[in-house]
Parts: structure tokens; sequence; C-alpha cells
């Protein structure tokens, strides 16, 4: 059956028409095509969508104002130089991440000669949150070309002025039959899952992870998936911590905590409790009310994406409050502006809501530990985070974290920062995520590697492997 389905874009409010089967149908013969694309055939799409972001900077930037007030200067450093490096790094290395790579031959195998080709997976579908919504949706799709797979990319309809901005810059730089934008809520993604594609790139919450996995696997589709949950932050008795506040204070209101990988909780020592709160008051005000005006006023904080989640947000809030939480830090908010203070939280338990879904937004709760082993102990109770950030000294104590928790990414004196650097997997695991991003791991998602044995004509040194068996079996094992 013909899966024809409305797409609305937000400017132009009249929805067109779109099938999706005829969409995938030309994708698959550009595929095929594509199979044999090289490097620089590749580089030269890269290179287009590196000059549309740099002739379109200021679009980008507006777009993001209007869908939830981002702050310029965020809005460079976090959504445009993430796409731009990811695509200067592809373009350095791609010749590189392409070449077969030789393996070793084992003695059974002596005479043969074998390589591992990293081939196109084809298709793919790129499913996209809000969050970060040029970036998540841009980054992905980096990969998605150096590896050699055409695109159908649906962004999020939270978004709009961005997604519509996307979709023009798709059209003005590939015909749909190579990359295409289709716009709309979770009724058109349900009908792209149903499709058979190559390959399917998710971004977003960990329960429509599951519904995706799930529909990719009625046809075997492999999946990445980028998910979210809550990423801890543990404090060591030994860590500085006026170092430590300046950089989660900026890890966590980057975006106004609606980051994937925002510290979502802070674990101390008990001793060190206040002094933390203390250095964290004064890193807020530092960066994000540096005139005394009010963080309200700071034009460097976004605000939340829709009434929605302003009203879960203030309702996790006024609920943990009300179940016992101290306030430490901020607490009140403006409906109209959907603003929402960094508000510090502590004498939160595990039964609060607040302790048991990702926050995603501007509260940060800190419980406090008598030991390391039960800082331990309480992240390994929930599922393993998206990323885990540890600030101490001692390298023995380091490296027991770092050996006893599982995490997608551990950052060692550092919030956030492992996004950007292009050379380490980015991802979770399990709950948090399956398949890893960014670099040569982004390519490697999206490629099939594909091991090729080469034996020589008439070489028969396996002959020990063929009837009659006879005693030869026993003389290989
Ligand atoms: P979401 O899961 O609600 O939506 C993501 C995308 O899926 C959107 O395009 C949406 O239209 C689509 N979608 C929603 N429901 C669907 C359904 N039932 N069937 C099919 N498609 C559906 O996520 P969100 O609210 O946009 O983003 C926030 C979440 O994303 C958080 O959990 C956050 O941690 C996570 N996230 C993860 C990363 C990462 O890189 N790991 C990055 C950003 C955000």
């Amino acid at each position: 059956p013909s899966r024809i389905v409305k797409m609305l874009k937000h400017k132009s409010k009249a929805p067109s028409t779109i099938n999706l089967d005829i969409l995938l149908q030309s994708q698959k013969l550009t595929s095929l095509a594509w199979r044999t694309s090289t490097a620089m055939e590749r580089i030269a799409h890269l290179k287009k969508i590196g000059s549309w972001i740099k002739d379109n900077q200021q679009a980008i930037r507006e777009a993001l104002k209007n869908d939830f007030g981002k702050p310029e200067a965020e809005t460079d450093l976090s959504e445009i130089f993430p796409v731009t490096a990811e695509i200067n790094h592809s373009i350095k290395n791609l010749k590189k991440w392409m070449k077969p790579n030789s393996v070793p031959t084992p003695l059974p195998m002596l005479g043969t000669s074998s390589k591992i080709y990293l081939e196109p997976k084809g298709t793919s579908l790129i499913i996209s949150p809000w969050n970060y919504p040029f970036n998540l949706t841009i980054g992905p799709l980096i990969s998605a070309l150096s590896a050699g797979c055409t695109a159908i990319i649906k962004p999020s309809e939270m978004t709009p002025h961005t997604s519509d901005l996307v979709s023009t810059m798709i059209s003005e730089l590939f015909d749909p039959s190579e990359v295409a934008v289709v716009l709309g809520e979770v009724e058109i993604s349900t009908e792209l899952l149903k499709l058979p594609f190559d390959h399917i790139f998710f971004t977003g919450s960990p329960s429509v992870g599951k519904i995706v996995m799930k529909a990719a696997a009625a046809n075997l589709t492999s999946v990445t998936l980028e998910l979210g949950g809550k990423s801890p932050v543990i404090l060591n008795e030994d860590a500085d911590l006026t170092d430590a506040a300046e950089k989660i204070i900026w890890g966590k209101y980057v975006n106004c905590g609606q980051t994937c990988i925002a510290p979502d909780y802070i674990l101390v020592h008990e001793s060190q409790q206040e002094k933390l709160i203390m250095e964290m008051k004064v890193a807020l005000q530092k960066m994000y009310d540096p005139d005394y005006k009010g963080i309200e006023k700071s034009p460097d904080m976004a605000r939340i994406i829709n009434d929605k989640h302003f009203k879960r947000l203030t309702q996790t809030i006024e609920d943990a409050l009300s179940e016992g939480a101290a306030l430490v830090f901020g607490g009140k908010y403006t409906p109209l502006t959907r603003y929402i203070d960094p508000t510090i939280l502590t004498n939160v338990n595990n039964d609060m809501q607040v302790m048991q879904e990702e926050i995603f937004g501007p509260i940060l709760p800190i419980l406090s530990y008598s030991s390391l082993e039960n800082a331990i102990a309480y992240v390994n109770s929930k599922p393993k985070p998206l990323a885990l950030y540890y600030f101490g000294k001692n390298s023995e104590q380091t490296s027991k974290v770092l050996r006893e928790t599982s995490s997608g990414n551990t950052v060692i004196n550092d919030c956030v920062l492992h996004f950007l650097h292009l050379e380490l997997p980015f991802g979770g695991v399990n709950n948090s995520g399956i398949g890893k991003a960014h670099g040569y791991h982004g390519f490697l998602a999206f490629s099939n590697e594909k091991g090729v044995l080469k034996q020589r004509v008439g070489i028969n040194n396996v002959t020990l492997l063929r009837p009659p068996y006879g005693i030869k079996a026993k003389q290989i094992i």
C-alpha cells in the first residue's frame, strides 16, 4: 500500500502531500548508485552543507530564537559549531575511513588475505528531537552522507521555525531522491517507521526509542538510538568545589537544562554540601547575573520549549517542595515567557518525581553521601546513564569510579565537553542508547563492515576441513 501523508510547513500553513513509498524507492535507486561513490563525491555534499550554513548563520540564529528564545551565542556554540566541526572532521578523515582495512591472517587460513570493507548501508531515516534541533538533525546527516547513505529526515514538530529552515536548506541543496525532509508529528513518524530503511538513526527519549526499535525489528533494520536519562555528577571529597561548581552550572544551564547530557543530579559528600551550594550560587551570579539585575533578565538564559514542559517542570518543583525538599536557590517562574529560575533543591529522596525521571530543565537536586561506595551504589541502582561526571583529584578513586560504574560517556573534572570531542564515540548504553555517534563512530553507524576473504585459485590449504573427515578433524583441534 502506498503511504501518502500530509506534510505541514509551519510558514506556509498549507499542507502538501507526499508519497513515502515512492520517496523511499527513489532513494533506494540513488543509494545503489552511491554504493560506489568516492570520498571526493561525498566530500562535495559536505562542503555544500558547510557553505549553506556559513551563508545562513543569521537565519539559523533567528529560527532558534523564535522557537525557544535561544541566545545567539549559544546557537553559535551548541548548534552551528558542532555541525561545522563535524563537517571539517569528516572532510579531513573520510579518505582514510573509507579505505579497506587489512587484517592479519590466522595460521589455518595461511595463503589467504582478508580485508574489512566499509560499504554504505544504503537508505537511512534520521528522526531528531527539539532540544538542539539543528545540531542533532544535521550532525547525523553528515555521518550518513560521509558513509554514502541517502537520508529521509523527520525533525521535531516542537521547533517549527528550525525544522522549516532545515527543510528549506535540504531542498536547496539536494534532490529528494538523495536527501529529503518530511515534516510532521507522531503520525508521520509512525508511517516512516513502517518503511524498510537500511538504517534508522533516532535521537530522543528512551520511551520513544523503544517504539522505534520495535518498529525497526519488523524490517530487521539496524538502529542507532541516542537517548537520554539521568546523568549524575559525583563530587569526591577531594574535589575542587569552586572549579566543579562553575563547570556544573555551565553544563546544567546551557539551553536551560534542556540538554540530553546535562547534569541531572549531584552526589556530594555530606561534609561538602554547604560549601558546594555556596560555590554554585557564586557561579550562577557570575555567569547569569553579573549586573545584579536578576537571572530572568540575562540574555544568556534560554526559555522552556513549550507550555507542556513548563507545566511539567513547575509541577516537579512544587511536588518536591510539598514532599519535603528544601529550596536553596531559585524556585520562581514566569508562565508568560516560560521562564523558570535555576532551581537547586536539597533534602530530596528517591521516591520524588525529581529523582525518578530525567529532569530536562533547570532543576538541580543535590543528594549527599557518606562514602564513595554509597554514591557508586546509588548510581548503579538506576538505569545506566548517558553521561557520568566525576570531580576529584585522587587517581585511585577516579579509576574506582571508572571501573565500578557504567555509562555511555564519562567525563572527569568537567561536564558536557565530551560532546565536542569528535575522536570519542558519543552515545549511551542500554536505557540511554544503543550505538554511537560522531566522527568515525558516526560514519561506522551508517556503514556495513563487510569482511572479505580472498583465497588463491588452485590453493587448497583447507582440505582438512573437508570429508572424508576420518581422523583429520581431530588434528585441527
Ligand atoms: P521524543 O522522543 O519525544 O521525540 C523525538 C522525535 O521522535 C521527534 O521527532 C518526535 O516527533 C518523534 N516521536 C515522538 N513520539 C513518537 C512516537 N510515538 N512514534 C514515533 N516517533 C515519535 O524526544 P524529545 O522530547 O524531542 O527530546 C528529548 C529527549 O531526547 C530527552 O530524553 C533527551 O535526553 C533525548 N536526547 C538525547 C540526545 C542524545 O544525543 N543522546 C540528544 C538530545 C536529546
